[in-house]
């Protein structure tokens, strides 16, 4: 949901003991995923997307190669598989990958509108069950982005209220600022409730309290929403509720770097603001995998 990178960490660091508060030099930023290239000549779609043109017409195929292996009782063939393209060239495996199917550049492929964040950017338009380019008016998300944004197969939005998507972005977009406290605390009522593992805190003075303690421990944090499940949503008190899975990137000010999971709750109710109205969490909880 949020424009944060869906990481679908796979890769889940073991669990490491409890940093301690020590004080280290200023670290650097967390390296976030670096941008693929272009897979091909890009060209802009009716509905204000991007296709491209892939590096060649069709998937590479696998080939088997026989190469001699001196294993010291004379030469031993070996077989091979690789990667080879239409005309029997050999797929450098350094060439940047693609997809869902984790291929190189081929045919028709498509960008996903959530490009920024989406784990694999550009699309084979067979893997993502595509003929052609769709001509609609619509913007193309792919599967997995779809999932993470509650958006629908025909680009339409499945969240109660489009502001939410805002509201939610914005908000772990500020909480992985240190610098932001004071506008992180405005994204709550003000007799919200916030709980952070144990500690609970209501009102903004003691959800100020609960949000530097956040950063004893941790120097940086990148939070990935993976999924927000909204729970309820009543029209008439404009109360809205969801569930929120992602996970969160920290590094200690010991300089560990750890991916932890998270879950959270929360429920928003819409705020006067002068003649607009504005969503706030009336409620917040988090958990943290331990
Ligand atoms: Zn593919
Ligand atoms: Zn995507």
């Amino acid at each position: 949901m949020s424009q944060e990178p869906p990481s679908f960490a796979s890769d889940r660091p073991r669990r490491t003991s409890t940093a301690r508060n020590t004080p280290v030099p200023e670290a650097k930023p967390l390296a976030r995923r670096t941008k693929r290239p272009a897979p091909g000549i890009v060209s802009t779609t009716s509905s204000g997307g991007n296709s491209a043109v892939g590096k060649r017409k069709a998937a590479p195929r696998k080939k088997a190669r026989a190469t001699k292996k001196d294993r010291g009782q004379g030469p031993e063939t070996e077989i091979e598989m690789e990667e080879v393209d239409d005309e029997g060239n050999p797929i450098d495996p350094n060439e940047p990958r693609y997809c869902v199917c984790n291929g190189v550049s081929f045919g028709t492929m498509i960008q996903c509108e959530n490009s920024e964040n989406c784990k694999y950017e550009w699309f084979h338009l067979e893997c993502v069950g595509l003929t052609d380019i769709p001509a609609r008016t619509t913007k193309w998300y792919c599967p997995n982005c779809r999932q993470v944004l509650n958006i629908g197969e025909k680009g339409e939005d499945l969240l109660p209220d489009p502001e939410i998507r805002t509201f939610i972005t914005n908000f772990y977009r500020i909480s992985d600022k240190q610098d932001s406290n004071e506008l992180w605390l405005s994204h709550f009522t003000e007799d919200a409730q916030v709980t952070m593992g144990n500690d609970t805190g209501r009102g903004p003075q003691e959800i100020r309290e609960l949000r530097s303690k956040m950063w004893t421990v941790v120097a940086e944090r990148r939070h990935v929403v993976n999924k927000v499940f909204p729970a309820r949503f009543q029209d008439g008190d404009s109360e809205c509720e969801f569930m929120l899975f992602g996970d969160v990137h920290l590094k200690t000010k010991e300089g560990k770097e750890l991916v932890v999971p998270w879950a959270g709750h929360a429920a928003l109710t819409q705020v006067a603001d002068g003649l607009k109205k504005e969503w706030k969490f009336s409620q917040y909880r988090v958990w943290l995998q331990k």
